[in-house]
Formats: C-alpha cells, structure tokens, sequence
C-alpha cells in the first residue's frame, strides 16, 4: 500500500510492513567495497561518461520510487542505452555477487523499484526507442523505458492504440508495466498487461540476452515470457518488448450515473455484466472520493450521489449503440437518479478528469492517505464495500473508495493526520484489515501495484510456505544467486541457498524427485 501526504508521495514515518533499515531487503551500504568497484569498473568502459552516476548527492534522486516513504540511496546507478551495455553491467554484478535493481520511470506504488545500498540500479529512461511499428501485424517493439502512452502516439497515425492505461500512463515505463502487469480503466474489457505482452528481449540475471515468446503464437515449452510478466524485476531485465496493438474503435460513448448508494452502484455493475455487456470500462466512486474529485476538478458529478460509476463503451457504432441504451436502462433500474451522457470529448475527458485525479484530489480532504490495492470477485463487492465502511466506523478511520467495479479492483483511500498521534498506525490497521477482507472473499493482497517491499509481509497471509518455496523454486531457477531485486516480493528469504525457513531439511519438491534445488 502506498503512503502519501497532501497531493504529493513525499516522506513520513508511517509504519510499512518491511522497514527499509532491514538490510536483508535493502542492503548494508558498506558491503563488499572490492565487488562494486570491481562492477563500477565494467560500467565505466561500457557505458558513456554520462550513463554512469556514483556520486551521493546525484545517487539519492534516486532514492525511492512512487511509494516514498521507503528509501534507500543505492551504491551506483546505472542508464544503459543498449541491450549490450545493460547485459555488461548485469554480467559483471553476477560475477561479483553484486545485486541489481530495475527501474523504470519509478512510479511504482509498492516499492519494487527500491534500489539496495549494497547495489546497482539499472535505470532504462535512455532506452526510449520505438524499435518498429508493425500495423500488418497488429503488433510494435518498444524499448522498456519507452512511457505507455507513446506506444499509443506511435499506433495512432495508423489506426490502432495500445490499450492497457494504468493511470500514470502519462509517465509510466513499458519495462515497470511489464514487472507489474499493469493494469488500468480499460483492462476490463482488454486484460491485463499479460494479454498485450507478446515477446521481450530479456537480460537473465547471468547477464544473457534471450528472446522469449515472439512473432508466432503458442510457442511450444513453459510459458516462460508468462513467468516475466509480473515478476517485478526479480527474474530479470526485460530491454525489448514485443506488444499487441488493438484498432481504434468507430465510437467510443461515456456515462457518468449516479446512485443513492455503493450496493445500487454494485448492483448496476453486476446487472451490465450479468446482461452480457462488456464496456470498455466501469469505474466507480463513493460519497467520500466523489467529494474530493469535486474539490479538485469541479467535475460536476451528481449533487447527493452516494456513488457513481463512470461506465464507458466502445466499439463498432451500431453494436455501441445497441449497448448503450442497455447499460442506461440497467442503471435506471437499479436506482440510478442522475445520469449524464459525454456528447464531445471535452464532455468525456470531464468526466474522466474526477476519475483520474481521485488518489490526488484525496489530499483537499485529508493531510496524509494510504493508497490501498487489493482485488476481490466482482460479485463480492456490495459486501466488501459494506464490511470497509463497518471498519471504518468502528475504528473512526474514514476510508474513501476509487476503485475498477468492472473487475473488482478495490482502492482504499484509508484517511489519517499525521500529526495525531496514532492515527498513522490506526490507518495502517484498517488498511491491512482490508487487504483480510479481499482474501476472505476469494481475492488477493494486490490488484496492480504489485507486492514489492511493501506487501511482502503480506504474502503469508495468502499463501501457504509450501507455495512461497515452489514460488522461489522459480526464482532460483532463473536467479540462484538471488541477485536480480532480492529483498521483494518474497517475506524472508528462502531457498537458493539463503536462510532457511521453516523446512530445516529438503523442500517437499527436491525430495520426491520433482525439483532441483540450487
Ligand atoms: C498516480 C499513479 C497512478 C497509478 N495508476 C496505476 C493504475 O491505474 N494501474 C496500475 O497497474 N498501476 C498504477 N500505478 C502504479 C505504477 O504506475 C505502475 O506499477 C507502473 O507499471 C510502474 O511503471 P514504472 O516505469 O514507473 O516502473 P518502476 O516503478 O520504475 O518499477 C516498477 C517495478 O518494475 C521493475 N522494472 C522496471 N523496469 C523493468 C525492466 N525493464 N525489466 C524488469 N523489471 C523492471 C522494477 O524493478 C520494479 O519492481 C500508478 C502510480 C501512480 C503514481
């Protein structure tokens, strides 16, 4: 969960669930002096004089990621403009037992771009280049630090667009989305950035550059480009990748309807996907968000909603049509008492404006925020929303809900002042409270931002020890010397010849034959 304060993701000593002074995540500043002079060495003859930074001052803007209140200066940091140059650096950390983190464009929202004081971080800002545009091919290769929205730049002139769009589209990397799979307004109806990864060029943590997935469908052997996907830096550096590009659509309507509560809103939801509607996107905000959006944009959204959804379909014009008038009967039906059509896009990207600057306009009513992320089956949500606003009122802790309906991707804003005492620990209560919520219903500890350093504390809670080692099996058998971002995702270390954990002998795989351990 991402902590911030005011409009802005600065500094502040709410407690996380991995303090970055626990050097077996982040690393002891003093490690190996030898080996990171041994890798600052190679970066220097590799790398131009200017794609090389060691000096303290310039090392700490690079200190954190979007999730700011964990922050580590790294011991080197890297900005490869070639695939061969990044390769150099990752084979020389490897030879010298030297860790290295990925970074992007650092919006990460759980710490997964936290560099290691005792490592390198390979920045991918200087690898911005639209390899090809292929529109017979639906598809484009990108460099990984090339910003989401510039892939969509690059297709629009010849009619198609890149459609997963994460909210910080304007900023966010190719290569961060990939680690994360990302996802945005409109993967309801697209997926995940999963569904629109097709092949990456890839930097194994030996520093090999391999190709996975490609130009052909259904490439025979383990989905290993699928494992990538998702695996927040830990297996590797991703220096190409291969996307699917989708054709623009003939229409795209949007509606902005308004509820008397969450559980009409949810109902509506429910009713337009049970009615075999899939819109583009359905997003929805409560009383407390709405007030907030309305702040800090003047959106317009209807006076007294206890919800609303933006709902927002595309497509051939006849079918969009067809829909439409499907979608305002369901809202009507289900309680709707305002309903506002977008006729123009100045209309529509009003609408949207409430929507996107939600996590932002935040700060007009609260000092400090947690930005919570956890999924739940869409089904569950009237009952979630109602359980979140019980904890809320029994722990005193206002919570303002943004949040996907269409794919029961929750956003907790859970609300505190800093300067109360304990109310940074109430909040962070409420806020793990949540993410209870989201497992007992069948869902998961995040949606999108990923688990990073900040949830890892949370995996056991959704996983049992048997999975986290097959999980780390994985790992180690791209990374068994665990130098590719150690430290995240996983809770303790395990396996790969680290602490062990609670098995003291072999893991239940080695010894029935089925893995091998490092
Ligand atoms: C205002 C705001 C809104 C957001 N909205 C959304 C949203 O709607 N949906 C969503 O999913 N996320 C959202 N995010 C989170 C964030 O933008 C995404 O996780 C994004 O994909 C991160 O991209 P990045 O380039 O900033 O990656 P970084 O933060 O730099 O890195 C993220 C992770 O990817 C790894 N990584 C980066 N590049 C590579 C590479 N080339 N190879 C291997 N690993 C790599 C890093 O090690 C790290 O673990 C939002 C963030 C903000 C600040």
């Amino acid at each position: 969960m991402s902590v911030t304060h005011g409009t802005e993701l600065t500094a502040g000593p709410v407690p996380g669930s991995v303090a970055p002074e626990d050097t077996e995540a982040t690393g002891r500043p003093d490690a190996d002096p030898a080996a990171m002079a041994a890798v600052t060495r190679v970066a220097r003859q590799v790398l131009p004089p200017t794609g090389l930074i060691d000096d303290h001052i310039k090392l700490r803007t690079y200190e954190c990621d979007g999730l700011a209140h964990y922050k580590v200066t790294p011991a080197l940091v890297v900005l490869p403009e070639t695939a061969e140059q990044a390769a150099a650096v990752v084979r020389a950390c490897s030879e010298h037992g030297v860790p290295f983190v990925a970074r992007g464009s650092g919006t990460g929202l759980s710490g997964g771009a936290l560099p290691r004081a005792d490592g390198v971080l390979i920045v991918t800002a200087r690898m911005r280049a639209v390899r090809e545009v292929r529109r017979e091919d639906q598809r484009a290769v990108v460099e990984p630090g090339v910003i989401n929205l510039d892939v969509t730049r690059a297709a629009t002139p010849g009619g198609y667009y890149y459609a997963p769009d994460p909210s910080s589209q304007q900023i966010c990397s190719i290569g961060g989305n990939l680690a994360e799979n990302s996802g945005g307004a409109h993967c309801l109806k697209y997926g995940f950035t999963t569904n629109h990864v097709i092949g990456a060029e890839f930097v194994t943590p030996q520093g090999d550059i391999v190709r996975l997935g490609g130009l052909a469908p259904d490439a025979p052997g383990y989905d290993l480009l699928g494992a990538v996907v998702g695996s927040e830096g830990t297996l590797g550096l991703a220096t190409a990748v291969t996307v699917r590009l989708v054709r623009l659509p003939e229409d795209v309507r949007t509606l902005l309807a308004g509820f008397p509560s969450t559980d009409d809103a949810g109902a509506a939801t429910s009713a337009i996907i049970g009615a075999g509607i899939v819109p583009a996107a359905i997003e929805m905000m409560d009383a407390l968000a709405i007030e907030a959006a309305e702040a800090a944009t003047h959106c317009g959204y209807p006076e007294g909603a206890g919800a609303v959804l933006v709902i927002e379909l595309d497509g051939p014009r006849v079918e969009v049509e067809h829909e439409f008038v499907e979608v305002e009967r369901l809202c009507r039906d289900n309680g709707a008492f305002a309903m506002r059509v977008a006729t123009d896009p100045a209309e529509r990207a009003l609408i949207w404006k409430g929507r996107k600057s939600a996590f932002a306009a935040v700060g007009r009513i609260s000092p400090d925020y947690i930005v919570q992320d956890g999924v739940i089956p869409r089904t569950a949500l009237p009952e979630v929303l109602r359980a979140i606003a019980d904890l809320s009122s029994s722990s005193g802790v206002r919570v303002a809900n943004v949040f996907h309906a269409g794919d029961g991707n929750l956003h907790p804003l859970v609300l505190f002042d800093e300067a109360i005492e304990g109310a940074g620990r109430a909040a962070e209560e409420v806020s793990g409270a949540i993410l209870d919520l989201c497992i007992s219903h069948g869902g998961s500890i995040t949606g999108e931002h990923g688990v990073g350093i900040d949830k890892a504390a949370y995996m056991p809670r959704m996983f049992s020890d048997d999975d986290l080692d097959t999980m780390q099996l994985v790992r180690c058998a791209f990374d068994p010397d665990s130098i590719a971002n150690p430290g995240k995702v996983f809770p303790t270390p395990r396996l790969c010849g680290e602490v062990p954990g609670r098995h003291k002998g072999a893991h239940p795989l080695v010894e029935a034959g089925l893995a091998e351990a490092f």
